[in-house]
């Protein structure tokens, strides 16, 4: 599997030093969350040049491990808070485990601390670690990695100092569903783009609304599902560039769209707007009327 754009970007960001103090790694799958956080904790404390980072060959690297039982692997400076109760991570086993976070680091440069769910976290718990999270003043640096399905699981204040890492779905999108939906897409484009008027911009997104599922205004599927039918479109090369690349745009869009969801507006109207926003200056400019517009009584 391709490593998610976000992740190259937040892994530049760690080479050059200006990685947030605490990052949300939502979507993908627990393995890919895991993987990620590890990547990101060897990068910040691997002991090569910056563009080397992470080497995978250091004594850092070599010993930044997922704690797994079946590797016995660890480092000081790497801590990973796992559930403790059934579904809950208590605020006592937080606390207790933020103690690591009040001393120096032992070997490394800084400190990576990893919630294994964070979307398990008690209020209480998450105060807790908020105020780690705050704490100013520090001598080296100190990061923190809250793992979750979705980023909407955790509380709004945590959400709000943190930066969201994305990881992409976490099952690839059915291919015969996807298909269905580019070619219906396509289709309805097509006959817009020939004139057919807005009414096919309306077909074009209701192929779309069809096609995800949007019963659950926090995931995030449908539109990505809606955005890979879009890509497809514009990557067709019989369409001219400046079509391709209104396409392109509403792709990016239409993966932005989630938030606008939660705020409660249909998928049905928020895909509509965007493709009429995107689309609708593409419109070939209408024919000459074919009758007289003038009615005679
Ligand atoms: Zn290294």
């Amino acid at each position: 599997m391709s490593e998610s754009r976000q992740l190259t970007r937040a892994l530049d960001l760690v080479r050059r030093g200006r990685l947030y103090p605490s990052v949300i790694l939502h979507g993908g799958t627990a393995t890919a969350r895991r993987g990620a956080a590890v990547e990101l904790a060897r990068a910040l404390l691997c002991a090569r040049e910056p563009e080397r980072r992470p080497c995978g060959a250091c004594p850092h690297c070599q010993r930044i491990a997922w704690p797994d039982g079946e590797v016995e692997r660890f480092h000081p400076d790497f801590g990973v808070l796992g559930r403790d109760l059934k579904t809950v991570t208590s605020a006592e086993a937080t606390r207790e485990w933020l103690r690591g976070a009040q001393v120096a680091p032992f070997e490394a440069r800084g400190q990576v601390f990893v919630v294994a769910e964070a979307e398990t976290l008690s209020a209480e718990a998450g105060d807790a670690l908020l105020k780690a999270i705050e704490e100013p003043g520090l001598a080296s640096p100190r990061h923190f990695f809250l793992l979750a399905p979705n980023r909407l699981d955790l509380p709004p204040t945590l959400r709000s100092r943190s930066m969201g890492l994305y990881l992409g779905a976490a099952e690839p999108p059915d291919e015969a569903k996807l298909d269905q939906a580019a070619a219906g897409f396509g289709g309805a484009f097509d006959r817009f783009l020939a004139g057919g008027g807005g009414a096919y911009l309306l077909e074009a997104a209701a192929v779309l609304v069809r096609a995800g599922d949007f019963a659950d205004a926090r995931a995030e599927g449908g539109f990505e599902l809606a955005a890979h039918a879009v890509r497809a479109a514009a990557t067709d090369p019989a369409r001219p560039a400046p079509v391709r690349r209104r396409l392109l745009a509403l792709a990016q869009a239409v993966l932005e769209a989630p938030p606008l969801r939660l705020r409660g507006i249909s998928a049905e109207r928020i895909l509509e707007g965007l493709l009429s926003e995107h689309l609708a200056p593409l419109a070939p400019s209408a024919p000459p009327k074919a009758t007289t517009s003038v009615v005679r009584r």
